[in-house]
Protein backbone atom coordinates (compact mmCIF):
# COMPACT_ATOMS: atom_id res chain seq x y z
CA UNK A 1 0.00 0.00 0.00
CA UNK A 2 1.21 3.54 -0.67
CA UNK A 3 1.51 5.25 2.18
CA UNK A 4 2.40 8.73 0.55
CA UNK A 5 -0.07 8.93 -1.36
CA UNK A 6 -3.03 7.87 1.70
CA UNK A 7 -0.73 10.94 3.48
CA UNK A 8 -1.78 13.48 0.59
CA UNK A 9 -5.49 11.84 0.95
CA UNK A 10 -5.71 12.40 4.51
CA UNK A 11 -4.38 15.98 4.20
CA UNK A 12 -6.91 16.97 1.43
CA UNK A 13 -9.40 15.26 3.13
CA UNK A 14 -9.02 17.33 6.43
CA UNK A 15 -8.50 20.63 4.06
CA UNK A 16 -11.85 19.89 2.63
CA UNK A 17 -14.01 19.31 6.46
CA UNK A 18 -14.35 15.52 5.64
CA UNK A 19 -15.05 14.23 9.02
CA UNK A 20 -12.41 11.28 8.90
CA UNK A 21 -11.21 9.45 11.58
CA UNK A 22 -8.98 11.13 14.09
CA UNK A 23 -5.69 9.96 14.70
CA UNK A 24 -5.89 9.51 18.38
CA UNK A 25 -9.08 7.35 17.30
CA UNK A 26 -7.16 5.23 14.59
CA UNK A 27 -4.79 4.33 17.18
CA UNK A 28 -7.27 2.29 19.24
CA UNK A 29 -8.93 1.11 16.31
CA UNK A 30 -5.71 -0.01 14.82
CA UNK A 31 -4.59 -1.74 17.42
CA UNK A 32 -7.75 -3.71 17.99
CA UNK A 33 -7.42 -4.81 14.43
CA UNK A 34 -4.01 -6.09 14.67
CA UNK A 35 -5.31 -8.47 17.50
CA UNK A 36 -8.35 -9.85 15.91
CA UNK A 37 -6.43 -10.29 12.13
CA UNK A 38 -10.32 -10.04 10.62
CA UNK A 39 -10.79 -12.04 7.53
CA UNK A 40 -13.99 -9.83 6.86
CA UNK A 41 -14.94 -6.12 7.91
CA UNK A 42 -17.75 -3.63 7.48
CA UNK A 43 -17.99 -0.17 7.32
CA UNK A 44 -20.84 2.39 7.34
CA UNK A 45 -19.88 5.50 6.17
CA UNK A 46 -16.94 5.34 3.81
CA UNK A 47 -16.52 9.55 2.82
CA UNK A 48 -13.46 9.08 0.81
CA UNK A 49 -12.22 5.75 1.85
CA UNK A 50 -9.62 7.02 4.42
CA UNK A 51 -10.20 4.78 7.12
CA UNK A 52 -11.38 1.77 5.18
CA UNK A 53 -8.11 2.05 3.67
CA UNK A 54 -6.41 2.46 6.76
CA UNK A 55 -8.14 -0.68 8.48
CA UNK A 56 -7.18 -2.60 5.14
CA UNK A 57 -3.58 -3.31 6.57
CA UNK A 58 -4.90 -5.17 9.72
CA UNK A 59 -6.75 -7.43 7.29
CA UNK A 60 -5.53 -11.47 6.76
CA UNK A 61 -4.26 -12.28 3.42
CA UNK A 62 -7.47 -12.32 1.02
CA UNK A 63 -9.37 -10.81 3.85
CA UNK A 64 -12.09 -7.70 2.69
CA UNK A 65 -13.99 -4.90 3.86
CA UNK A 66 -17.12 -3.68 2.11
CA UNK A 67 -17.98 -0.18 2.82
CA UNK A 68 -21.41 1.93 2.31
CA UNK A 69 -21.25 5.18 1.09
CA UNK A 70 -24.44 7.31 0.04
CA UNK A 71 -22.79 10.50 -1.07
CA UNK A 72 -22.56 9.43 -5.10
CA UNK A 73 -19.30 12.15 -5.37
CA UNK A 74 -17.74 10.36 -2.04
CA UNK A 75 -17.99 7.08 -3.75
CA UNK A 76 -16.45 8.36 -6.88
CA UNK A 77 -13.90 9.98 -4.71
CA UNK A 78 -12.95 6.93 -2.63
CA UNK A 79 -12.83 4.82 -5.83
CA UNK A 80 -9.85 6.60 -7.13
CA UNK A 81 -8.17 7.36 -3.93
CA UNK A 82 -8.12 3.14 -3.38
CA UNK A 83 -7.27 2.52 -6.74
CA UNK A 84 -4.78 5.12 -6.12
CA UNK A 85 -3.08 3.99 -2.58
CA UNK A 86 -3.17 0.16 -4.34
CA UNK A 87 -5.86 -1.77 -2.16
CA UNK A 88 -8.37 -2.01 -4.33
CA UNK A 89 -8.79 -6.03 -4.26
CA UNK A 90 -9.31 -5.37 -1.10
CA UNK A 91 -12.23 -2.83 -0.59
CA UNK A 92 -15.40 -3.23 -2.07
CA UNK A 93 -18.36 0.12 -2.15
CA UNK A 94 -21.49 -0.26 -1.60
CA UNK A 95 -23.05 2.64 -2.75
CA UNK A 96 -26.65 3.81 -1.39
CA UNK A 97 -28.33 4.50 1.81
CA UNK A 98 -26.95 1.64 4.17
CA UNK A 99 -30.73 1.75 5.83
CA UNK A 100 -31.40 -0.13 2.23
CA UNK A 101 -28.38 -1.87 1.70
CA UNK A 102 -27.76 -3.73 5.42
CA UNK A 103 -30.75 -5.59 5.43
CA UNK A 104 -29.58 -6.83 1.77
CA UNK A 105 -26.25 -8.26 3.15
CA UNK A 106 -25.78 -11.53 4.42
CA UNK A 107 -22.30 -12.05 5.13
CA UNK A 108 -20.34 -12.72 8.59
CA UNK A 109 -18.10 -9.95 9.89
CA UNK A 110 -15.52 -9.76 12.61
CA UNK A 111 -15.42 -6.13 12.88
CA UNK A 112 -17.92 -3.87 11.80
CA UNK A 113 -17.51 0.05 12.00
CA UNK A 114 -20.33 2.78 12.25
CA UNK A 115 -19.48 5.67 11.21
CA UNK A 116 -22.76 7.33 9.38
CA UNK A 117 -25.50 8.90 10.43
CA UNK A 118 -25.63 9.55 13.84
CA UNK A 119 -29.35 9.24 14.09
CA UNK A 120 -29.69 6.25 12.42
CA UNK A 121 -26.67 4.36 15.16
CA UNK A 122 -29.81 1.85 16.41
CA UNK A 123 -30.55 0.59 13.41
CA UNK A 124 -27.25 0.36 12.55
CA UNK A 125 -26.94 -1.86 15.71
CA UNK A 126 -29.28 -4.14 15.29
CA UNK A 127 -28.04 -5.35 11.45
CA UNK A 128 -24.11 -5.30 12.99
CA UNK A 129 -25.39 -7.90 15.75
CA UNK A 130 -27.22 -9.64 12.96
CA UNK A 131 -24.19 -10.32 10.92
CA UNK A 132 -21.62 -10.27 13.60
CA UNK A 133 -19.21 -13.14 14.29
CA UNK A 134 -18.67 -14.73 17.77
CA UNK A 135 -15.64 -12.49 19.37
CA UNK A 136 -16.36 -9.92 16.60
CA UNK A 137 -16.22 -6.04 17.89
CA UNK A 138 -18.54 -3.21 16.98
CA UNK A 139 -16.93 0.26 16.96
CA UNK A 140 -19.18 2.98 16.77
CA UNK A 141 -17.09 6.45 15.93
CA UNK A 142 -18.76 10.10 17.59
CA UNK A 143 -20.24 8.14 20.35
CA UNK A 144 -20.06 11.11 21.99
CA UNK A 145 -20.67 13.68 19.84
CA UNK A 146 -18.98 16.85 20.33
CA UNK A 147 -20.04 16.25 24.50
CA UNK A 148 -23.87 16.75 23.52
CA UNK A 149 -24.12 13.09 24.62
CA UNK A 150 -23.08 13.05 28.18
CA UNK A 151 -24.22 16.48 29.25
CA UNK A 152 -28.37 17.79 29.32
CA UNK A 153 -28.04 19.35 25.61
CA UNK A 154 -31.92 18.70 25.11
CA UNK A 155 -32.97 21.56 23.46
CA UNK A 156 -30.12 20.92 20.84
CA UNK A 157 -30.86 21.19 17.44
CA UNK A 158 -29.04 17.93 16.95
CA UNK A 159 -31.28 16.98 19.07
CA UNK A 160 -32.82 13.57 17.44
CA UNK A 161 -28.83 12.56 16.59
CA UNK A 162 -28.22 13.05 20.77
CA UNK A 163 -31.31 10.82 21.68
CA UNK A 164 -30.29 8.02 18.98
CA UNK A 165 -26.59 7.71 20.20
CA UNK A 166 -27.69 7.65 23.98
CA UNK A 167 -30.05 5.02 22.58
CA UNK A 168 -27.15 3.11 21.09
CA UNK A 169 -24.94 3.76 24.37
CA UNK A 170 -28.05 1.99 26.53
CA UNK A 171 -28.66 -0.99 24.18
CA UNK A 172 -24.73 -1.55 23.96
CA UNK A 173 -24.14 -1.30 27.74
CA UNK A 174 -27.64 -3.17 28.79
CA UNK A 175 -26.85 -6.45 26.08
CA UNK A 176 -25.65 -8.88 28.17
CA UNK A 177 -23.86 -10.74 24.97
CA UNK A 178 -21.68 -7.35 25.30
CA UNK A 179 -18.92 -6.34 26.79
CA UNK A 180 -18.66 -2.43 26.17
CA UNK A 181 -16.16 0.29 26.39
CA UNK A 182 -16.66 3.82 25.27
CA UNK A 183 -13.74 6.01 25.20
CA UNK A 184 -13.00 9.57 25.15
CA UNK A 185 -10.62 9.52 21.77
CA UNK A 186 -11.66 11.74 19.31
CA UNK A 187 -15.51 12.25 19.05
CA UNK A 188 -15.99 9.55 20.88
CA UNK A 189 -15.37 5.59 20.60
CA UNK A 190 -17.83 2.71 21.77
CA UNK A 191 -16.05 -1.09 21.73
CA UNK A 192 -18.54 -3.15 21.94
CA UNK A 193 -17.37 -7.08 22.02
CA UNK A 194 -19.41 -9.98 21.34
CA UNK A 195 -18.63 -12.45 24.07
CA UNK A 196 -18.66 -16.09 23.13
N1 LIG B 1 -15.28 6.50 7.80
C1 LIG B 1 -14.77 7.69 7.11
C2 LIG B 1 -15.58 8.93 7.44
C3 LIG B 1 -17.05 8.80 7.22
S1 LIG B 1 -17.89 10.36 7.35
C4 LIG B 1 -13.32 7.90 7.53
O1 LIG B 1 -13.06 7.87 8.74
O2 LIG B 1 -12.47 8.11 6.67
C5 LIG B 1 -19.55 9.80 7.28
C6 LIG B 1 -20.00 9.40 5.89
O3 LIG B 1 -21.20 8.66 6.04
C7 LIG B 1 -20.33 10.57 4.98
O4 LIG B 1 -19.55 10.51 3.81
C8 LIG B 1 -21.82 10.41 4.67
O5 LIG B 1 -22.15 10.74 3.33
C9 LIG B 1 -22.05 8.94 4.93
N2 LIG B 1 -23.40 8.57 5.37
C10 LIG B 1 -24.16 9.20 6.30
N3 LIG B 1 -25.31 8.56 6.46
C11 LIG B 1 -25.31 7.49 5.61
C12 LIG B 1 -26.24 6.47 5.30
N4 LIG B 1 -27.44 6.41 5.91
N5 LIG B 1 -25.90 5.55 4.37
C13 LIG B 1 -24.70 5.62 3.75
N6 LIG B 1 -23.78 6.58 4.00
C14 LIG B 1 -24.08 7.50 4.91
MG1 LIG C 1 -16.40 9.58 12.46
Amino acid sequence: MNKEELNKIKQKALEEHIPIIMDDTLEVVDKILKEIKPQKILEIGTAVGYSAMCFSEYLQENGTIDTIERDKQRVEEAKTNIEKVGVSNKINIYEGDAVEILPTLNEKYDAIFIDAAKGKYPFFLKEALRMLKPNGVILADNILYKGYVMSDYNKHKQRTAVRNLREYIKEVTEDPNLETEILEVGDGLAISKLKK
